[in-house]
C-alpha cells in the first residue's frame, strides 16, 4: 500500500503523524511510504531521517495525497485540504465531526473513509488513541493556567503555589478522566488546592486513592459546579462523552459571577467545548476575555510541544496504522474491535452515533 504524510498546515500544528521508526516497520512490510518534505520539521524530524528509513520525500501535498491509498495525519483536513481528499482514500488521523459539519459533508460527498483516531475504542470504554494526547493537553491546561493568571496575561494575580502565610490558588477540574487527571496532579504539583469534578463515582474513588486525598473529589452537579467555578481562579474543563458534543457545564450567568481575572481553561474544546462562551482559540492567539475572565480554547494544545507529542502519538497510532497498510481498513477492523468503533465515513454513509445526533445527520 501507499501511505502519505503530509506536512500539518492547521495555524501552529507543528506534529507530525509519523516518526522514523514508523517508516522503518511500514517500510519493512513492503508498503512504499510518501512524505512530504519539511513535514517532520516541527518536530526535531529532518527528512534525512525519514529517508534514511526508507521513505520517499515528496516536495508538494498534492502529490503525496494524489498517489496514496492511505493517509495518516494528526488533525483533520482543514478548507484548503478538502480537495485532496480522493474517492477511495483511506484517512487515519483526529477530526472531531461532532463540532464540524462542513468537514463531515466533505468528507461523505467525496467517499472517503474516514477512522477517527478520538473514536477508536476498547471493550472497557478507554480511548487508546485520544489518551497520550489528553495526558499531554491536561499537563499543559495547568501549566498555561498558571501562567494566564499572571497579572500581565490578564489574570488576577495568584500564584498558583500561594506563598508562606498567603492562599495558594483555587483550581477546579470539570471531568476527572485522563486529560484532567493530568492537570490536576500538575496543579497539585504546582502547590494550588484542587477538587475534581466528575459523574463517574468509580473514577473520583480511584481519583481519591492514587492522590491519598490530596486531590479533592465532588459529584459533578450544576449547583456544585456554579458554586466551585465562582470560588475558583482557574477553572479546567476536560469533560467527554465519547463521539458526542461536550455538555455545557459552564454558563455565561456563572462567568458573570466569578472573579475578575479568574482563568478558565477549555481542553475539551476540540469536542464543542464544556464552557457556554468558549470557542476555538489558536497557539497565535490563545486567549479572549467574557465579562472579567480570561478563556483560553486551544483546539490542538499538544501542537505546542510537538516534541514530546509527535512521539507520544505515534507510540499508539503506528501499530493501527501499519494493520490498515498490511490488510485494508476492513479487515483491520475486522481484527481489531477497537478499530472498527472508529469507523467514521465511508462510502458517502456517517457510521458515528454521536456526530449523527449532533448534527442532526442520519447514520
Ligand atoms: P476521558 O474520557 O478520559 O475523561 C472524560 C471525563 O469526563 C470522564 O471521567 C467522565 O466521567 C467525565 N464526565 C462526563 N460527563 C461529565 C459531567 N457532566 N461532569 C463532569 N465530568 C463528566 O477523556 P479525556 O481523554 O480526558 O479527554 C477530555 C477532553 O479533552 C476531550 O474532549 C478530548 O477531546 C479533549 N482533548 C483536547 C485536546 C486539546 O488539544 N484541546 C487534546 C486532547 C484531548
Amino acid at each position: 500500500m501507499r501511505v502519505g504524510i503530509p506536512t500539518e498546515i492547521k495555524n501552529n500544528e507543528f506534529r507530525v503523524a509519523i516518526t522514523p521508526a514508523g517508516v522503518h516497520s511500514l517500510a519493512s512490510h513492503g508498503h512504499e511510504v510518501l512524505v512530504q518534505a519539511g513535514a517532520g520539521l516541527g518536530s526535531g524530524i529532518p527528512d534525512e531521517q525519514y529517508k534514511n528509513a526508507g521513505a520517499t520525500i515528496i516536495d508538494n501535498a498534492d502529490t503525496v495525497w494524489d498517489d496514496a491509498d492511505l493517509i495518516l495525519k494528526v488533525k483533520e483536513p482543514i478548507a484548503d485540504e478538502y480537495h485532496r481528499m480522493h474517492e477511495g482514500l483511506t484517512l487515519f488521523t483526529y477530526l472531531h465531526l461532532a463540532a464540524d459539519r462542513a468537514l463531515t459533508d466533505e468528507l461523505l460527498a467525496r467517499k472517503v473513509t474516514s477512522i477517527a483516531y478520538e473514536t477508536v475504542e476498547m471493550d472497557d470504554h478507554s480511548l487508546p488513541l485520544l489518551s497520550p494526547m489528553s495526558e499531554i493537553a491536561g499537563r499543559l491546561a495547568a501549566q498555561v493556567g498558571a501562567n494566564c493568571l499572571l497579572q500581565p496575561a490578564g489574570g488576577n494575580g495568584v500564584l498558583i503555589g500561594g506563598g508562606s502565610g498567603v492562599r495558594n490558588g483555587r483550581v477546579t477540574v470539570l471531568g476527572g478522566g485522563v486529560a484532567g487527571f493530568c492537570a490536576a496532579r500538575v496543579a497539585d504539583g504546582m502547590g494550588a488546592d484542587v477538587t475534581i469534578y466528575d459523574v463517574n463515582v468509580a473514577r473520583m474513588r480511584y481519583i481519591d486513592e492514587v492522590s491519598n486525598g490530596r486531590i479533592r473529589t465532588q459529584f459533578s452537579s450544576p449547583l456544585a459546579v456554579k458554586e466551585a467555578c465562582t470560588a475558583s481562579d482557574l477553572v479546567i474543563g476536560s469533560v467527554l462523552v465519547p463521539g458526542a458534543r461536550t455538555p455545557h457545564l459552564v454558563d455565561n450567568d456563572t462567568v458573570a459571577q466569578m472573579m475578575p481575572g479568574s482563568v478558565l481553561v477549555d481542553i475539551a474544546i476540540d469536542q464543542g467545548g464544556c464552557f457556554e462562551d468558549s470557542h476555538p482559540t489558536t497557539h497565535a492567539e490563545p486567549t479572549f476575555t467574557v465579562h472579567d475572565s480570561v478563556f483560553y480554547c486551544v483546539a490542538n494544545m499538544p501542537g505546542a510541544v510537538p516534541h514530546t507529542s509527535t512521539y507520544a502519538l505515534t507510540n499508539a497510532t503506528m501499530r493501527y496504522a501499519v494493520l490498515i497498510a498490511e490488510e485494508g481498513w476492513k479487515n483491520a477492523c475486522t481484527k481489531r474491535p477497537e478499530l472498527a468503533r472508529g469507523l467514521t465515513t465511508h462510502n458517502g454513509k456517517l457510521y458515528t452515533t454521536g456526530v449523527g445526533e449532533a448534527l442532526g445527520m442520519d447514520v
